[in-house]
């Protein structure tokens, strides 16, 4: 199936008052994972689903992969309403899955033939051996894919969602098991993607890595997006980091001369100062601690993690 490139939707995905409640069963009861969800995933961007575990990223992609049925709201892959039209809107997607799943009995390019066969590409058309290469696995082309490492495998995901060149791809926390070195060539990969004109979404719930790869970012906790922006707006309102000092001799409360800061004595004896970046630097808050007195042993600083992104969204709205 080809997809109509002539006309270019605004939005590569658009959802609207998107709502997913998984029914009791068992002992466990009813679960609201998606809670009357607005997003539009601009055409041609890398968009980052932001969120900790159990906050309904996988929900999110697998209505739109069409493994999860929606309980309300609308779904548009590309345009098309996928009520409407579920097999043309889902041919405009490749969906990279959380899980790892594939035949073990099968080399990586017969995998890729027989996805390729699945969505009726035409034998001509198909690419296998071309995508294979761009994901580092030629050299594996005849290989079982029980022996290949997880790395391997997670990008035999990707090239298997790739084979009918959808104008988006959609990775579920595709680092998962992925070891630093093949984390790397994956990105490359997809940035190259990006650049030669895929939308890319993907969920992860590093905001480091959201926060290096991704033009757009939603937060989602709990069902809900709390934040959706381009990813310096959303940095710009996260500033916040943290200073650590240890100092040399104890401290028995935070000096009178520090008082305009947001610091504090901490049970281990290190003193803690919250700053924003766009506000004051670590250079003029060492000068105001050198000048309270405190001798320096040691420093650290943290920069926030997901946690800290929550609490900053969540009690100073925008
Ligand atoms: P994430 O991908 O962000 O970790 P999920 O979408 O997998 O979140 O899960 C969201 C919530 O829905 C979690 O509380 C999870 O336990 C629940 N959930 C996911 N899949 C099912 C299912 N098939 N049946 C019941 N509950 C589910
Ligand atoms: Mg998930």
């Amino acid at each position: 199936m080809t997809i109509q490139t002539s006309e270019m939707p605004d939005y590569a995905i658009e959802a609207i008052g998107l709502a997913k409640t998984y029914a009791a069963s068992g002992k466990m009861p009813e679960k609201r994972a998606l809670k009357n969800i607005d997003l539009k995933v601009p055409r041609g961007s890398i968009f980052g689903l932001l969120g900790p575990n159990g906050a309904g990223k996988s929900t999110f992609i697998n209505i739109l992969a069409g493994l999860v049925t929606k309980t309300a709201g609308k779904v548009r892959i590309w345009g098309m309403d996928i009520d409407e039209m579920p097999r043309a809107s889902r041919a405009a997607i490749g969906v990279v899955n959380q899980e790892i799943t594939m035949d073990p009995f099968f080399t990586p390019l017969e995998a890729l033939e027989l996805q390729a066969g699945f969505y009726g590409v035409p034998r001509r058309e198909r690419r296998s051996l071309e995508i294979l290469r761009a994901v580092g696995l030629d050299d594996k082309q005849d290989a079982y894919v029980r022996q290949l490492s997880g790395g391997m495998k997670r990008r035999l995901m990707v090239a298997k969602a790739l084979v009918h060149t959808p104008p988006v791809l959609i990775l579920d926390e595709p680092t998962a098991g992925v070891d630093v070195e093949l984390r790397r060539s994956l990105w490359d990969y997809v940035r190259e993607l990006h650049a030669r004109g895929t939308t890319i979404i993907l969920t992860t719930h590093y905001l480091e890595e959201a926060e290096e790869l991704c033009d757009e970012i939603a937060i989602v906790n709990h069902g809900e997006i709390i934040a959706c922006e381009p990813t310096p707006q959303l940095l710009r309102r996260l500033d916040r980091k943290t200073l650590t000092i240890f100092p040399r001799e104890a401290l028995s409360a935070v000096p009178p001369e520090l008082a305009g800061l947001d610091a504090a004595l901490r049970p281990d004896g290190a003193l803690a100062i919250h700053f924003r970046t766009g506000e004051t630097g670590i250079g003029r808050l060492l000068e105001q601690v050198r000048a309270a007195g405190v001798g320096i042993d040691d420093l650290a600083t943290e920069e926030p993690d997901l946690e800290d992104v929550f609490v900053a969204l969540t009690s100073h709205p925008a």
